[in-house]
């Protein structure tokens, strides 16, 4: 059983290590190579793009790739686009494992919104202080506002940035407690973040909570319409059926 794990994500390493050293099996995990050092998993590991759908294709092909797990994260939308549609040409079966979603609780204060743009425009009703903690992909719509932002990457985004920001690196999980401290230190107005889900990154909104703090957040891009799973334990299942 020959399998490619689309990774970048907790669930992709905690997946590629379930699989790891099984007799029988092969498994590559792939990485997009954003990250300067990134966490790597268990087992065979490349990294970079494969040259859009037709780079894909033909690596699925060359492998002889049995299946495909899309465990990219869930604003990974190109990625995911592309394994649709490789898979689906070369009849190679493909399986999304993405975690689900955050769900407000009492005394949450959340605006769900469908993009970047949509966040930017509520937030001159919202506050001064932004913690924009939606990643470096969506910097760019931030940019033109008149705001003070709270930045937070792995390695050094590239320009161009906010004009009046702060900058902070890190890499999750990260605790509640850590995250209060620096929305009060920073005084943080409000806090815009996308619907990533898990727990690596949830401390933020917990702590937002706690302190009363209003939270934009970004709605997912649609799911594809192929077999998905939530967990890991479905995703080596639904492997192991196969
Ligand atoms: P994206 O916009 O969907 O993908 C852009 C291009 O990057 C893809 O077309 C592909 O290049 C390459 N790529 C992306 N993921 C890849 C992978 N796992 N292996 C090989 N190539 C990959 O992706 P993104 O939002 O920039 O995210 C990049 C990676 O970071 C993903 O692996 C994702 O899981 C991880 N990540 C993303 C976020 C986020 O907020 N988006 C957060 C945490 C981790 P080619 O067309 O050349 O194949």
């Amino acid at each position: 059983m020959n399998v490619l794990v689309l990774g970048g994500t907790g669930e992709a390493r905690r997946l590629a290590s379930a699989l790891h050293d099984r007799p029988g099996w092969v498994v590559t995990s792939s990485l997009a190579g954003r990250v300067a050092v990134p966490s790597l998993p268990p087992g065979d590991v490349r990294v970079g793009g494969f040259g859009g759908v037709d780079g894909l294709r033909r690596w699925l092909r060359e492998k002889g790739v049995d299946a495909v797990v899309d465990a990219t994260h869930p604003f990974a939308r190109q990625m995911t686009a592309h394994a649709v549609q490789a898979t689906t040409d070369t009849g190679v079966p493909l399986l999304v494992l993405r975690r689900e979603p955050w769900q407000a609780g009492p005394g949450d204060r959340w605006r769900r919104v469908p993009d970047a743009a949509a966040a930017a425009a509520l937030l001159p009703g919202l506050g001064e202080r932004v913690f924009l903690a939606t990643g470096r992909g969506d910097l760019a719509v931030f940019v033109g506002l008149d705001r003070w932002f709270l930045l937070r990457a792995v390695d050094l985004p590239p320009p161009p940035l906010p004009t009046r920001h702060h900058l902070v690196l890190g890499r999750g999980p990260f605790t509640a407690d850590a995250e209060r401290a620096l929305l009060r230190e920073h005084r943080v107005d409000v806090v815009v973040t996308r619907d990533s889900g898990g727990v690596m990154t949830a401390a933020k909104l917990v702590a937002a909570r706690e302190l009363g703090l209003p939270v934009v957040l970004l709605d997912r891009p649609p799911a594809p319409d192929v077999p998905t799973v939530a967990t890991v334990d479905e995703a080596v299942r639904w492997l192991a059926a196969r």
